[in-house]
């Protein structure tokens, strides 16, 4: 596990100005939401802690560690996307032992965590079947195991629930709160969907144009939001 800083980021594209000096810490262990209209900058304030993308000025550190200049793979950060891609010609088994096979780990060791992989997401009857045998819920489930077995030191959701549908959505969200009281790892949890957010933030940070606009938990910003960009986001408690 690991604390997250961002300290005065900013990233710029061209001329455009995507994030703006933003300042937020995340403690060991913490699920954070960040939480935000299409466009405001979350996916890449997500991709710069992954090492996907530089900052323009700023500052990330990983328990105290600045990280800038760090690769992603020396990070130890896990990053489930928005468009989830299994191996189509492996078995889930396979899928979920593809990054430990990276790793060199023993194969007992290799199937000790698939397994507790799979006990956590509902996956063991399925470990033998193909990504194209499966529902879209399972895929997901199955493209969130494969960045649990890694043991990361912090988990990346980019918007994990956006291309199921309502019903699918409700349920693998509450699978997703199930998984948060047994994974103790810190997670920066990013949506547009208030009640994911309101859901599984201890605390949440309601973005805008590429500023933070208040951090918080979920009760706090409903009795008290900073601006009416946050009551007005947020509208009335789910
Ligand atoms: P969100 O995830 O909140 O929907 P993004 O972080 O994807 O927002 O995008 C924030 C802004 O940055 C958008 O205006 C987007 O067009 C712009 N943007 C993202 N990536 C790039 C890029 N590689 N080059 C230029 N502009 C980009
Ligand atoms: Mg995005």
């Amino acid at each position: 596990m690991a604390s997250v800083a961002f300290d005065r980021v900013v990233k710029r594209f061209g001329a455009h100005t995507v994030i703006e000096d933003l300042t937020l810490e995340i403690e060991d262990g913490e699920w954070l939401v960040l939480l935000g209209p299409s466009g405001c900058g979350k996916s890449t304030l997500l991709r710069m802690l992954a090492g996907l993308e530089d900052l323009s000025a700023g500052e990330i550190r990983l328990d105290g560690r600045v990280v800038n200049r760090l690769g992603p793979p020396q990070r130890n950060v896990a990053m489930v996307f928005q468009n989830y891609a299994l191996y189509p010609h492996m078995t889930v088994r396979e899928n979920l032992a593809f990054p430990l096979r990276m790793r060199r780990l023993r194969r007992v060791d290799r199937d000790e965590r698939i397994q507790a992989a799979a006990d956590m997401l509902g996956l063991g009857g399925l470990l033998e079947r193909k990504p194209a045998e499966l529902s879209g819920g399972q895929r997901q489930r199955v493209a969130m195991g494969r960045a649990i077995v890694r043991e990361p030191s912090v988990f990346l959701m980019d918007e994990p629930l956006s291309n199921l549908d309502a019903r699918l959505r409700a349920q693998i969200r509450m699978q997703i709160a199930e998984l948060q009281q047994q994974l103790r790892t810190t997670t920066l949890y990013v949506t547009h969907d208030q009640v994911e957010a309101m859901t599984l933030g201890q605390r949440v940070a309601v973005m805008d144009q590429g500023r933070l606009q208040q951090v918080a938990a979920p009760l706090e910003l409903y009795q008290r939001p900073a601006n009416l960009f946050v009551a007005g986001f947020l509208g009335n408690p789910p």
